[in-house]
C-alpha cells in the first residue's frame, strides 16, 4: 500500500516535466554537496550538513525553503537542520524512520511516497541500508525519463559509501536496487569522490574504455572547479566497479572467477578501504 503524505491529501499525479526546475549543488565542508532543487520560488534541500551556505543560496535566489529531505543520520548531512528550521519554521522535514533525530520530522521508509505540493512532485522513498542501517534515498519520476535520485552516501561517482555499520549484504542489495532503476535516472550523490574512485576502479579494470574516458572527462571538470555530479545509472553501470562484479576483467584481476558477485563486491569494498 502506497502512502502519500502532504497536507492530508492523497494525490499521486502522473509524472510530468516541471518547467524551470533547477537542481544545483551547494558545496559544503571539504567535499560535500548539499543539493538544492528549486522552481524559482520554492526550494527543497537534501542533507543540509551546514546551514550557512544554504542560507546564502536561498537568499541570493530569493527562494523559500519548503522541504528538507534527510537520507541518513551522519552529522555532515544533518547539522544544518536546526538553524534552517529557525529561519524557515514551516519547512517540512522527512528522515529515515529507522533512525533517531533530535529535530521534529516525518519518519519515512519504503514504500512511502512524499507528495510535495509546491512542485507537484512525488518522491518515492527507497530503503537502501548499508552505509547506515536506516539509510533511505528519494526517487522522483519525470515524464521525460530524466528521473531524479537523491541517494546520500549509498552510491558515488564510480564508487559507493563505506559500510561502517557492517551491513555488507544489505549494502550490496541496496546497490542492486539502484542499478535496476531506469538508466537515464540522474543520481545526485553527496560527495565529490569521483576522481579517486575512478583511479581505484582502473586498478581493477584498466581496459574498461568507458572508465578510461571518464577519468579524462572528470579530470577536466575538476580542473575547472566544476562538480563531476550528477551521474546517471547508465554511466555507473558502465564504470562503477561495485555494479560490475560480473566483469571478467575485475574477476581476473581479483583472481576471483568462481566467487559469487556479493563476495566480489565485499572484496572490492575492503580493498578500497585500504586504497
Ligand atoms: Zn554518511
Amino acid at each position: 500500500m502506497i502512502e502519500c503524505m502532504q497536507h492530508n491529501q492523497k494525490i499521486i499525479p502522473e509524472p510530468k516535466i516541471i518547467p524551470d526546475l533547477e537542481i544545483i549543488p551547494i558545496p559544503a565542508f571539504e567535499d560535500n554537496y548539499i543539493w538544492l532543487m528549486h522552481n524559482g520560488k520554492h526550494a527543497i534541500v537534501v542533507d543540509p550538513g551546514d546551514a550557512a551556505p544554504v542560507f546564502n543560496a536561498l537568499q541570493r535566489a530569493n527562494l523559500s525553503l519548503s522541504v528538507i529531505l534527510i537520507t541518513h543520520h551522519h552529522p555532515d548531512h544533518i547539522d544544518g537542520v536546526a538553524a534552517l528550521l529557525e529561519k524557515y519554521p514551516h519547512a517540512k522535514i522527512y528522515a529515515p524512520k529507522l533512525e533517531q533525530y533530535a529535530f521534529e520530522h516525518t519518519p519515512v521508509g519504503e514504500p512511502d511516497v512524499i507528495y510535495v505540493q509546491e512542485f507537484d512532485l512525488n518522491f518515492t522513498v527507497l530503503d537502501v541500508s548499508g552505509h547506515t542501517i536506516g539509510h533511505i534515498a528519494y526517487y522522483a519520476e519525470q515524464a521525460d525519463s530524466n528521473h531524479l535520485l537523491f541517494s546520500g552516501d549509498v552510491i558515488f561517482g564510480a564508487g559507493c559509501g563505506r559500510v561502517p555499520e557492517g551491513s555488507y549484504a544489505p549494502a550490496y542489495q541496496s546497490l542492486q536496487k539502484l542499478a535496476a532503476l531506469p538508466k537515464k535516472t540522474k543520481v545526485y550523490c553527496t560527495h565529490e569522490y569521483t576522481l579517486t574512485n575512478i583511479q581505484f576502479a582502473l586498478t581493477l579494470e584498466p581496459n574498461n574504455q568507458a572508465l578510461v574516458e571518464r577519468l579524462s572527462q572528470t579530470q577536466k571538470l575538476r580542473d575547472l572547479g566544476r562538480p563531476s555530479l550528477p551521474t546517471t545509472i547508465a554511466f555507473e553501470l558502465a564504470t562503477n566497479p561495485y555494479l560490475r562484479c560480473n566483469s571478467h576483467e575485475i574477476q581476473t584481476t581479483l583472481r576471483a572467477k568462481n566467487l559469487d558477485e556479493f563476495k566480489i563486491f565485499f572484496i572490492i569494498r575492503k580493498l578500497k578501504n585500504n586504497y
